[in-house]
């Protein structure tokens, strides 16, 4: 064991100590350290990206045991069918020093500061192997199926298995480390540095261990493109920073053993894939800023294209109006048109506005058509025939909201996205239906579908908060990044003191 191993050893070891714990997030020296999930399952490979050896340290988090490999690792759970996974929780309660129970950290926002709040959660004393033993027990003995939690999971034995077939045995939480950048559990992008491996649930979670900046600069690029203006790279820093935050506040990972996913889910991580020069500068000249509204953290969704403009968020997700998502004009012609009004939408999709400078993902975000057989349409539907469609809603964007197919029973869509699915996987539910319609007394939109139903359309993605097409247009314009988030998140204010240690 060399020097550096030893010491780093010895530091897990005082974490160890120090938590006691599955602890996920935590706050060291003002940064928010985050566990981002990369791979889960009962068999997770290391391997190198390229004929490069990576060299990966793996070593116990509650115990000096550390071990350095060179090549491809392979770790296994090994006990499982000795193990619980699953447990009845009886109650949470505040974190104390001598707690019979288990710690969880959670997410709470108090005086405009985000706490990482530990708590104690006793478990009732019978514990199963699998989720479906554990519901069986809910029904038969009436506890609510909702008390159902995976237990936090410490010492299950994993086996680690080399290329050369060395097999080492290690307890969880297991802290492994590589220097270079490693491909994990078949996923073809490198990720370096820290990386914490735990049971949960039945399998084992990897998740990248990196401080709330490191996850921003593996988002940005991935989204408004590392080739966007230096405000506009700022402003997509600070949407997904704040998107960051507010999606931990739901606290929805926190029995899976990760604070966020790296898929669609929560924002798409992909650690240095992309990453450049220019994405670094926006990251670090913005660092830890984020929106808030009222000492409140600031919902701040974006989307890749409005199409003329933003939509509010009520229209695509339900819930209460919120005032800096109700939508607003990207696009200064599309101002005059009320694209609610059919007529009008038409008369928008059809209008050309300038595409010069924009790169072809724009363009096609921009102004797209797209065909669709009347049999595959209401093939989607789990239509056998379709003989009308009705538009009932379309929102501030124009996109449609509500809409009706009529076939041997009637089909209501009142999601834009399960909308665009519908048409083929539309790039928005901003279109209109070429051909003749008739407008209904009750406002809605009649249209008999041919043989093929023809589409034209504009945006992409559910065009809520700040549009990427709109914010690189205004950033190449010379508008700063605060301008541009003021414009798609009116009433917000950029804050950057806002952590907190835990309690
Ligand atoms: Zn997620
Ligand atoms: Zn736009």
């Amino acid at each position: 064991m060399n020097c550096r191993i030893l010491v780093k050893a010895l530091l897990y070891l005082l974490m160890g100590l120090l938590s006691a714990s599955l602890a996920a997030a935590e706050i060291r020296d003002g940064q928010l350290w985050l566990e981002v999930l990369l791979a889960s399952g009962n068999k997770i490979e290391f391997a190198s990206p390229n004929s490069t050896e990576p060299v990966i340290s793996v070593s116990e988090k509650n115990a000096p045991i550390s071990r350095v490999f060179t090549g491809r690792l392979s770790i296994e759970l090994f006990n499982t069918d000795k193990l619980a996974f699953w447990g009845f929780l009886n109650r949470s309660e505040p974190w104390t020093s001598q707690p019979e129970g288990y710690l969880a950290e959670k997410f709470t926002w108090q005086d405009s500061s985000l706490v990482i709040q530990k708590e104690n959660l006793v478990f009732e004393e019978t514990t199963f192997p699998g989720l479906d033993s554990a519901r069986r027990y809910a029904q038969e003995t009436g506890i609510p199926e909702n008390q159902i939690r995976s237990l936090p999971l410490i010492n299950s034995t994993v086996r680690v298995t080399t290329d050369e077939g060395a097999e080492q045995y290690f307890e969880t939480p297991l802290l492994i480390h590589s220097d270079r950048p490693v491909y994990i559990g078949g996923i073809q992008l490198g990720f370096a540095g820290d990386f914490i491996l735990k049971s949960v649930g039945g399998k084992m979670v990897v998740n990248h261990f990196i401080p709330l900046e490191q996850y921003v600069s593996g988002v940005v690029q991935n989204e408004i493109g590392n080739d966007a203006p230096m405000e506009a790279l700022k402003a997509q820093a600070i949407a997904a920073r704040s998107h960051a935050v507010d999606l931990l506040l739901y606290n929805r990972h926190q029995n899976d053993g990760y604070d966020l996913c790296s898929g669609t889910h929560c924002q798409v991580y992909k650690g240095e894939y992309l990453l450049n020069d220019a994405v670094r500068e926006a990251v670090q000249a913005t660092s830890g800023e984020i929106l808030t509204i009222k000492g409140k953290i600031a919902p701040s969704l974006y989307h890749s294209a409005c199409g003329g403009k933003t939509e509010s968020s009520v229209n695509v997700w339900g819930g209460d109006p919120l005032p800096h998502l109700l939508g607003v004009t990207c696009i200064p012609e599309a101002q005059s048109y009320d694209l609610s009004q059919e007529s009008q939408a038409r008369l928008w999709i059809e209008t050309e506005v300038s595409t010069s400078g924009l790169t072809s993902w724009e363009k096609g975000a921009l102004s797209w058509e797209k065909s669709i057989p009347r049999q595959t349409l209401a093939k989607n539907l789990g239509l056998a025939y379709l003989s009308r469609i009705i538009i009932n809603k379309r929102g501030f964007s124009g996109r449609i909201t509500d809409m009706s197919f009529i076939g041997e029973v009637p089909i209501r869509l009142t999601s834009e996205y399960k909308i665009r699915e519908a048409f083929g996987q539309a790039k928005s539910s901003f279109f209109y239906i070429r051909g003749p319609y008739a407008v209904n007394d009750d406002g809605s939109v009649e249209i008999v579908p041919g043989g093929t139903v023809s589409i034209k359309g504009k945006g992409s993605g559910h065009g809520v908060g700040m549009c990427q097409v709109g914010a690189r247009r205004m950033a190449a314009q010379g508008v700063s990044y605060r301008e541009i988030l003021s414009h798609y998140y009116p009433g917000t204010s950029i804050s950057s003191d806002w952590m907190r240690h835990a309690q």
